[in-house]
């Protein structure tokens, strides 16, 4: 390996870094104050932004120890047969960038993951050793997130919670014959069997610490995991009832969908294209319908179409309306929380917003409109004081009316 210095090892790491989506950077245009004009850069390497647990935005050094992996899982751009440029830091080397970045006030905290080198239990070593040496040698308070190595000694990936904010595992591909093609060196029994010590560490850390509050804490934010879309025939439903699963038995934070990309010298087995990005886009809406919406997962399979595939134009609430129109139209001053959260259109706030307001006058069409970005689209699915769609709910050509116009995207759709 070439010699390279820190800067040069940081462009390399952080870029190879970007393919993990379990915090997401945010773009914008690049300016920068080279030649002493003006103050501060857009093109800082390897800053990324993540959200904690309360909500806040943070800013983290997203990078890897090291972009050389003995693996050679068919979709990384990482794996051992690509021809990328590759560069390695020490353990030391990321400890000293972590703190001269959160010196200068750059980030607050450190997203750590890396290919694997030698062995999984050297390379597990060096991550934790990164993170114990900024707790233990530095004090260091900031949040830190490590990516763990399944087949690591779980010895290690114990450490490894011991000293981060969260710990996460990817399970690659959303199925295991997905896996087995596209990442032959790894296991899905290893990747679950090390989801399941996690869970149980981070359950027993809590009665620990009920009982006795000296108890070091574990994974205080959870662990999460990442699946790539796109890459494998995994259909969306699929996915979802994936997701659904993973998140019941391993107590997750968070599923992360990554769309896959086609990398240079793509290995013959991959698509040749990558998936449209609204389609990780209607993932994560999925997801939320399960998480916050009281939806199952069969059920929000069950709004794709013949293929398995959830509608691109519209998203999976909608979609999931117009084929089971049966429990349509909800009446918004009778109605249980949970039929009102089944309004497409009406987010959680909004039927939180109806479930008070309701308390003291019946709500006519136009209460409701004040709390939606679009009457047009939950008319034929609502009953109010003064409304009732009687033909509109069983158009035939219902879904042209209440899809968005296509070049809009529905922010704020519930
Ligand atoms: S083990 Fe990780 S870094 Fe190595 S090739 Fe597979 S996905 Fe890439």
């Amino acid at each position: 390996m070439a010699q390279l210095d820190t800067r040069q090892k940081l462009a390399i790491l952080a870029d190879a870094a970007k393919y993990d989506a379990s915090c997401s950077s945010s773009g914008t245009v690049k300016r920068d104050s080279r030649g002493g004009k003006g103050i501060g850069s857009t093109e800082g390497m390897g800053i990324c932004h993540a959200y904690a647990p309360d909500g806040r935005c943070i800013s983290l050094l997203k990078i890897l120890l090291t972009n050389s992996c003995i693996f050679d899982c068919h979709y990384c751009i990482n794996r051992k047969s690509s021809n990328v440029r590759r560069a390695r830091f020490s353990a030391k080397e990321v400890v000293d960038l972590t703190l001269s970045f959160y010196r200068r006030n750059y980030i607050e905290g450190l997203f750590l993951s890396s290919g694997i080198i030698r062995s999984s239990n050297y390379t597990m070593e060096q991550i934790v050793e990164v993170a114990r040496s900024l707790r233990e040698d530095h004090d260091f308070r900031g949040y830190i997130h490590l990516k763990t190595i399944p087949d690591a000694d779980p010895e290690l990936v114990h450490q490894a919670g011991l000293h981060a904010d969260r710990v996460s595992i990817n399970v690659e591909l959303p199925t295991v014959g997905g896996l087995k093609r596209l990442a032959p060196e790894k296991s899905a029994t290893q990747i679950e069997g090390a989801m399941a010590d996690v869970k149980t560490a981070i359950v027993d850390n809590k009665d620990a610490r009920k009982k006795y509050k000296s108890a070091p804490k574990f994974a205080p934010a959870g662990q999460s995991t990442q699946m790539i879309v796109g890459a494998d025939s995994a259909t969306d439903g699929d996915i979802v009832v994936r997701a659904d699963s993973l998140y019941g038995r391993f107590g997750l934070r968070r599923v992360y969908y990554s769309a896959f990309s086609p990398i240079p010298d793509a290995s013959a087995i991959l698509p040749l294209q990558r998936p449209p990005l609204m389609r990780e886009h209607r993932l994560y809406q999925s997801d939320w319908l399960i998480r916050f919406y009281g939806f199952a997962a069969q059920e929000v399979a069950a709004a794709a179409d013949e293929s398995g595939m959830l509608p691109l134009d519209i998203d999976p609430k909608l979609a999931w309306a117009l084929k089971f129109r049966g429990g349509f139209p909800v009446d918004v001053n009778r109605a249980p929380r949970e039929m009102l959260l089944r309004i497409p259109g009406l987010g959680v706030k909004a039927v939180n917003g109806i479930i008070a307001s309701r308390r003291w006058r019946t709500l006519r069409l136009a209460d409701v409109a004040r709390l939606t970005v679009s009457l047009a689209r939950i008319r034929p699915f609502i009953v109010a004081a003064d409304w009732r769609p009687v033909v509109l709910a069983d158009r035939a050509d219902l879904r042209p009316i209440v899809a968005p116009k296509r070049e809009q995207l529905e922010l704020f759709g519930g």
